[in-house]
């Protein structure tokens, strides 16, 4: 571009992120706003906007070879459109299209404005299912490529946008364009030549070029793949370097592994430990002696054991006269968290040097929202004099007032509801000069590849064997009103049988009080129609918790048959009695949150089903089907991603850092991990970038002030 500037080094990322879109040729006012409209400012967010689909002019299906049923593209000519009122006020767009070989017919129903997109003469691309109708072919609502009068044998499709008044033609205008002016300086490359060359890829300039104006589809691919490395070599740097640097900066606490605790906690236990267990165990010890702080992320499925490594890793911070802190995202998981650790160090002992008899029990106390007064004060002390040893709450552990005597591990539970800003909080707790070692949990089981997008700065464990002497749970669906029936004569079956049972009231997101009157209706119908007779109780989160405490108390004594409640059971509930969990609407859940429900069963030595209720007679609902097909959460993650895709994913955990345009954390697997590989070569070999500016420069362009002041405060 020529800027006025004398420079004539290759054009940065971030030199194209300067150069507005109004320089380019025939972007005025009105298509500068239209631009604005699609989030294209730059020369770089134009460069960036890829094409959706690329076509090949040689290689289409032409008209006498579509058939009727199977998708295909046909690159034709409008020959006549019309339009007409259907009998209820829509209209119907109608045109005749063709080529050499034939013509058919297109229809889009209430679609007014195509009348006026497909004029006679025009060449467009069409996708869609032909089907006989009236004797001919005809495709309904197509997908329309208007692709003018552009020459060459490829022709990128651009995501057009009516509303914006952008065409695929002026944007691959524009776009060519663009590139002609970058020729002159060429495109700077800022990965190390070697690196390119090992992948055997080609040079950022090439790709971008290629990707663009492809001659075949092949050189797209190639292109697609440099471009799409590029991206993930960006997110990979930004998450190692901030790794490093954590690494780097703060000192941790040398912690005894071998210390007496966690060795009495093991021989106690009435079980062994699975292999899956100890792997993890071992993994988070080596971190916890070593002298960096750990950054870990243990991933387990529902039942796969988290909370006995999560106490071993606490208790390893106990045995050497350290705290140990554990964060729930609910006060209802604090509690039962707070049970579960209590019955697990039952009869555990301290040394402690003021006692008469040298040792003192092991203190585990929990600090919610609700607890107040007199026992909050007293709670608060014993963290602040270092009598408590492992603290187990709710955000109310980050309070400022919160005082600890010496924490040395944290653990984080449910790491998707909290932010990474909590996480800091709580390792901020240390006593400002040793930073606590931090374990976060999930139960929600995310594919590996995305986890090292999304939890790139952290090293992850895996929980991927269930303990043994687990009954699998069956899964059904109901698939409307009549099967429906099903479900409730398995609860009434498994009841006189002795077992019990949970009944999932529907999702409503968008209001607890509409929520709560659903469940309380739900519960009525149930109490009255077809669990008439059984011992039922109502669960939601409206219930005052000491109520809320009293019915799951009761329920887990057996004194209920069923327990109808909201998602507030999602999480954590341990009643190994129940096998049968019913959830209505279950088309209302997502595939992760389903998994969880269900992992409220199967939890005792008897066979337990879960039964899917789903209102409206559909054939078709994968979410429910995967289910249905299987129990394994990194499955059924996969299958998430698969049908989510990453946008989801990427938005909670990390908002805008990882802008993946044209890389898919599904696809591009293989790219995620070489990516990953190489930010370690070179960042580990140049920490700050010094010696690689052009990837510095790059990956600043991804920064966010946080990463800015810490990584480079020095
Ligand atoms: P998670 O938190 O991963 O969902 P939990 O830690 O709640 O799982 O464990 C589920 C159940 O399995 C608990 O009742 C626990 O006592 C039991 N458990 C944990 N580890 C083992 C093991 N190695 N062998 C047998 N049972 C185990
Ligand atoms: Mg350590």
């Amino acid at each position: 571009m020529t800027d006025g500037v004398s420079d004539q080094s290759p054009l940065t990322l971030r030199d194209l992120s300067q150069i507005g879109v109004d320089r380019l040729k025939g972007v005025g006012e009105r298509k500068l706003a239209s631009l604005r409209d699609v989030g294209v400012e730059t020369v770089l967010d134009l460069l960036t906007t890829y094409p959706r689909r690329w076509v090949d002019r040689t290689n289409e299906c032409r008209v006498s070879d579509l058939a009727p049923g199977q998708e295909a593209l046909v690159l034709v000519t409008v020959r006549s459109v019309s339009k007409r009122p259907t009998k209820n006020r829509r209209t119907i767009v109608e045109a005749v299209v063709g080529d050499g070989s034939g013509r058919f017919h297109i229809v889009f129903f209430n679609q007014p404005w195509r009348e006026k997109q497909l004029r006679e003469g025009l060449q467009v691309a069409l996708f869609g299912k032909p089907e006989v109708k009236y004797g001919g072919l005809q495709m309904a609502n197509p997908i329309v490529d208007l692709i003018g009068d552009r020459t060459g044998k490829i022709v990128p499709i651009y995501p057009q946008s009516e509303k914006a008044a952008l065409t695929t033609w002026e944007i691959a205008g524009w776009v060519e364009d663009a590139l002609k002016r970058c020729e002159p300086r060429g495109i700077a490359d800022p990965v190390p030549a070697a690196v390119v060359r090992r992948l055997g890829m080609v040079a950022r300039h090439q790709a971008l070029a290629s990707i663009h104006l492809p001659e075949t589809y092949a050189e797209k691919e190639v292109a697609r793949r440099r471009l799409a490395f590029d991206e993930l070599l960006r997110v990979q740097t930004v998450l190692v370097m901030r790794k490093r640097a954590l690494e780097r900066e703060s000192k941790g606490i040398r912690h005894t592994i071998d210390g007496e605790l966690t060795g009495r906690l093991r021989a106690a236990l009435p079980y062994e430990l699975t292999g899956a267990q100890q792997r993890a165990i071992g993994e988070i010890e080596v971190d916890l002696a070593g002298p960096h702080p750990m950054h870990r992320l243990l991933q387990g499925d529902v039942g796969a054991g988290k909370t006995l490594v999560a106490v071993s890793a606490m208790l390893t911070a106990v045995q050497g006269g350290h705290q140990a802190a554990l964060m729930a995202p609910t006060e209802v998981l604090a509690e039962q968290h707070a049970a579960g650790v209590r019955r697990l160090l039952q009869g555990v002992t301290v040394p402690d040097p003021g006692n008469l008899f040298g040792d003192r029990a092991l203190r585990v106390e929990l600090l919610t929202n609700r607890i107040t007064g007199a026992d909050r004060k007293a709670v608060m002390a014993g963290l602040a004099d270092g009598t408590v040893d492992i603290a187990i709450g709710t955000h109310a552990l980050i309070q400022d007032a919160v005082q600890f005597h010496s924490l040395g591990v944290v653990v984080v539970d449910e790491q998707h509801r909290f932010g990474v800003e909590q996480r800091a909080a709580l390792r901020d707790k240390g006593d400002g000069e040793l930073v606590p070692d931090v374990l976060v949990m999930t139960a929600t089981p995310i594919p590996r590849t995305a986890a090292m997008t999304v939890y790139g700065d952290l090293d992850v464990s895996v929980l991927d064997e269930l303990p043994p002497g687990r009954t699998p749970i069956r899964t059904k669906w109901a698939n409307g009103a009549l099967m429906e029936q099903g479900a409730w004569a398995t609860v009434r079956e498994q009841v006189a049988e002795g077992r019990q049972a949970y009944v999932v009231c529907p999702l409503i997101e968008e209001s607890e009080k509409l929520e709560v009157a659903s469940a309380e209706e739900t519960f009525e119908r149930l109490v009255h129609q077809e669990l008439q007779g059984l011992r039922i109780a109502l669960l939601h989160g409206r219930m005052p918790s000491a109520e809320k405490e009293a019915v799951m108390d009761a329920f887990r004594r057996g004194e209920f048959d069923v327990l109808v409640a909201t998602t507030v059971i999602e999480v954590g509930v341990d009643v190994p009695n129940a096998t049968v969990m019913v959830i209505l609407d279950a088309d209302r859940f997502g595939i992760a949150q389903l998994h969880q429900l269900r992992g409220r069963v199967g939890r005792g030595a008897h066979e337990s089903t879960c039964w899917l209720v789903t209102q409206e007679v559909e054939d078709h609902n994968p979410r429910v089907q995967a289910l249905v097909d299987s129990t394994d959460g990194f499955v059924l993650a996969e299958a998430d991603l698969e049908l989510r895709g990453e946008g989801t994913l990427m938005n909670t955990a990390q908002k805008g850092r990882s802008d993946l345009k044209i890389a898919s954390l599904r696809k591009d697997r293989e790219l995620v991990e070489l990516a990953r590989g190489v930010a370690f070569e070179i960042v580990d070999a140049d920490p700050l970038l010094e010696r690689h500016p052009l990837m510095l420069d790059d990956v600043r362009l991804l920064f966010t002030d946080d990463d800015e002041a810490f990584l480079f405060k020095n």
